[in-house]
């Protein structure tokens, strides 16, 4: 009895180092094909829409809602904003000096009855203006603070889930859609979007007694 355990044993073991090796290889390989799947679900955005006079002409089927071919095309990039604006599950930070366009308050307003969470800031003098939005989203009962001073809320950016972020030149108006020289950058860049989330909710805080 005692040669058979003492011969067995050393077997025995290397059965179980041999297990060991087989489960630890498991999970290793499960562990990569998780991380590869991660990575595949995870699309990184990077991308600058460089809006051009040129594609003035592009106005026209704004209207009817048909997109072309044309390189820069507005209509293409309208309906691009639009689509991550509408693909919102959870917030909208909406950071803008100037929002008059009608396609993109409409988005910001069907988010916000989906129960998208969503906070506005916007410039004291621009949302008196003529075409403004932010009286209308106050009406539906969208919080709307602003910077009340001599000086201006210039910034234009739009958080989305705090995931992605859509930032540049353009004023949210269909003439600069269709007729300025503006950039939009959409990035999914953790380090960069953090830092915007981080900014609004600093103004979102310093601008909590001035609502419309
Ligand atoms: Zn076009």
């Amino acid at each position: 009895m005692s040669l058979i355990e003492t011969n067995s044993f050393p077997y025995l073991k290397l059965l179980g180092l041999g297990f060991g090796a087989v489960i630890s290889t498991l999970a290793i390989k499960k562990r990569f094909e998780a991380e590869g799947k991660k990575d595949n679900d995870k699309v990184e955005i990077n991308e600058v829409l460089f809006f051009t006079g040129d594609r003035a002409v592009c106005r026209k089927h704004i209207n009817i809602r048909k997109p072309c071919h044309q390189n820069g095309c507005a209509y293409n990039f309208l309906s691009k904003m639009v689509k991550y604006i509408e693909g919102a599950k959870k917030t909208l930070d909406v950071c803008l000096y100037l929002l008059t366009c009608e396609d993109l308050c409409n988005s910001i307003l069907s988010s916000f009855k989906r129960g998208v969470y969503i906070r506005v800031i916007t410039d004291c003098d621009m949302s008196l203006s003529t075409g403004s939005k932010m009286n209308e989203f106050r009406k539906r009962g969208i919080e709307v603070r602003m910077r009340e001073s001599s000086y201006i809320m210039h910034h234009k950016y739009v958080i989305i889930d705090k995931k992605i972020l859509m930032n540049g030149s353009l004023n949210w108006t269909l003439q600069a859609i269709c007729g300025n020289d503006d950039n939009l950058m959409i990035t999914s860049q953790e380090q960069l979007v953090k830092q915007f989330v981080d900014n609004f909710d600093f103004l979102w805080s310093k601008f909590k007694h001035k609502k419309i």
